[in-house]
């Protein structure tokens, strides 16, 4: 029977599970948390899709338009039309296997309006979304583990994928529990590890997303896109532990951005944009935010009580709990932060990196979003995704026979004790702060030559300084082991905004303020033994 490892149990992770399991096809899914802890439980907004007895004029043309429109040229418009024309289906299959939906009084589900669409296509169950789809997968998912053809790997993180002369033969893994590493086979991997929040710190996400499998595969010659393309959301509350997102549905539902002056509120999306002001794309509205130097508040009580309870009664009780704000009298003051990453493992169209037999999907994989993600788009593309990866391993033939690892296992597993039985005087956790730190002052809404210089020099520091300081016995050992991927990645992403001498979508320059057709195409860039190289894929190799 056919192996599949699926490192990643959110909401791509499940996704692409539940179709191998429907394939016939074993899974081994793994994850250092529980799937309801994952991020997609976070996603509030809601999803978008063109539903087939749509009555609102909307259409998979116009979705595609704004899609492409969105990502400022740079989204590939095969992806972004088999993403858009599953849609509606992907939607009805949510709902059957579970998901509650918000629904109008004749029981059909409710949308809205997010930043940079034409039409309301986005589908949502009140503010917490992604709770609920996780719960209806986490549901879907046990069927197929009481079945024996989906075995879930807890508290379990990846190390390395086990890689010979270009094909992928399955993982190594760190299991937390019996503290040693464990090498799986399998015919495909498929890395489903989200985003990579914790380079940055402080965000809107989890600090489990830290983009280490990204980085490791990297250096294990897995190509990275668009690493420079990193969206900011323009609402965001701060409070000490993170970035509370204020959702695009509170923009969706009618709320409107302002800054004080002279007592009056001066309402500058819809000045300089008109109505459709506070809609723009995420890009855009971050921008015009980041150029005041003004506290910046959004006001949605204007919209009243009862339809804050009923529309938006997630947004209230976070403001509340958080911000002590009772949002149906007065404003939340609001800031930029990172949220979203539009870069990451290159894929092509079947969702295979360059190595054979290695996979990526959901936020880890860079494919639909281009130059800047529309709201709704990526719980779609997690969904979207783990189909076409499951799909596409189900059909090959190859598999079975693999080389034997066991010497690179037991290399790895050496090092590692090594790691856990030396003292650091430097702690890890501090090397991640200051990286965090490097990345929010260098790699910020606005980018310049001299800035990003001066955050590659900082890099080099902490990875010259990595192998040796990175062994801190009181942390957990994954935290030493991933230290120097992280860097690498981190790396890589400054790169890339080195290399992209324009300004596009999520990527702004001062430097280079406008966008250069030029530049018009995705960046990728690989490692060879310590040597980074960033080239423009021209051909669009990696879209067919
Ligand atoms: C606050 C917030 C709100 C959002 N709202 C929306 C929205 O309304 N609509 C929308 O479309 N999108 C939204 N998004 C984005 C969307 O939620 C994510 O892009 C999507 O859920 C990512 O799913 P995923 O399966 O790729 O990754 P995740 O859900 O991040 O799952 C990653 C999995 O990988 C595991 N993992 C990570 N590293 C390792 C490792 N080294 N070893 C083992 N396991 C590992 C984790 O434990 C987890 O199981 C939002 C994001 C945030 C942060």
């Amino acid at each position: 029977m056919k192996h599949v490892l699926i490192i990643g149990s959110g909401i791509s992770g499940m996704v692409c599970a539940l179709r191998c399991a429907e394939h016939g096809i074993q899974v081994t899914l793994v994850s250092h948390v529980p799937s309801e802890r994952s991020q997609s439980v976070m996603a509030a907004g809601g999803i978008n899709a063109v539903l087939p007895d749509d009555e609102t004029g909307d259409s998979i043309a116009s979705h595609v338009e704004d899609t492409l429109k969105g990502g400022c040229g740079l989204g590939g418009k095969k992806a972004v039309e088999g993403l858009c024309t599953y849609g509606g289906e992907i939607l009805q299959w949510l709902e059957r296997i579970g998901t509650v939906f918000s629904v109008d009084d004749k029981g059909r589900p409710l949308s809205r309006a997010f930043g940079g669409q034409s039409h309301k296509r986005t589908y949502y169950c009140g503010a917490s979304t992604g709770k609920q789809i996780v719960s209806a997968l986490v549901m879907e998912t046990r069927r197929f583990e009481s079945a024996g053809l989906i075995r879930r790997r807890l508290w379990c993180c990846f190390h390395s994928a086990l890689i010979k002369d270009g094909a992928c033969y399955g993982a190594i893994l760190f299991d937390e529990a019996r503290r040693r590493l464990e090498a799986v086979y399998a015919d495909a991997v498929v890395i489903a590890t989200g985003g990579q929040n914790a380079l940055f710190g402080k965000t809107t996400g989890s600090t489990q997303c830290d983009g280490y499998a990204a980085g490791k595969l990297f250096m294990q010659g897995a190509e990275l896109k668009n690493l420079e393309f990193i969206q900011y959301h323009p609402t965001t509350m701060e409070t000490p532990q993170k970035r509370m997102l204020i959702s695009e549905a509170a923009r969706g539902e009618g709320g409107r951005l302002f800054y004080r002056r002279n007592g009056r509120n001066i309402y500058f999306m819809e000045d300089k944009y008109g109505s459709g002001g506070n809609l723009m794309t995420r890009d855009v509205v971050s921008r015009e935010i980041d150029a005041l130097d003004e506290k910046i508040y959004l006001d949605i009580s204007f919209l009243g009580k009862s339809v804050i309870d009923d529309r938006l009664p997630e947004i209230r009780d976070l403001c509340a709990r958080y911000g002590g704000i009772d949002v149906t009298r007065e404003p939340i003051p609001v800031q930029p932060s990172v949220h979203f990453f539009m870069g990451g493992l290159a894929v092509h169209l079947n969702h295979e990196t360059n190595i054979r037999s290695l996979f990526a999907i959901g936020e880890c994989a860079s494919m639909y979003h281009g130059a800047n993600r529309l709201g709704g788009n990526s719980l779609l593309a997690a969904i979207y995704s783990g189909n076409v990866a499951a799909d596409e391993i189900a059909g090959r033939n190859d598999g079975g026979l693999h080389p034997d690892f066991r010497s690179a296992l037991e290399h790895e597993s050496k090092l590692l004790t090594r790691n856990m039985n030396t003292q650091s005087t430097y702690p890890v956790m501090y090397m991640r702060d200051m990286l965090a730190e490097t990345m929010r002052t260098r790699l910020g809404i606005v980018r310049s030559e001299d800035n990003l210089k001066t955050g590659l020099t900082d890099i080099d520091f902490y990875l010259s300084i990595a192998e040796r300081i990175c062994y801190d016995s009181s942390v957990m050992p994954y935290f030493n082991y991933s230290l120097t991927a992280i860097l690498t990645l981190a790396r890589a992403t400054m790169i890339c905004a080195m290399a992209r001498q324009e300004s596009r979508g999520a990527h702004w320059r001062s430097d280079f303020p406008k966008t250069d057709e030029a530049y018009g195409s995705a960046s990728i860039i690989a490692y060879d033994g310590g040597n980074y190289s960033v080239r423009l894929d021209k051909e669009r190799r990696y879209e067919s």
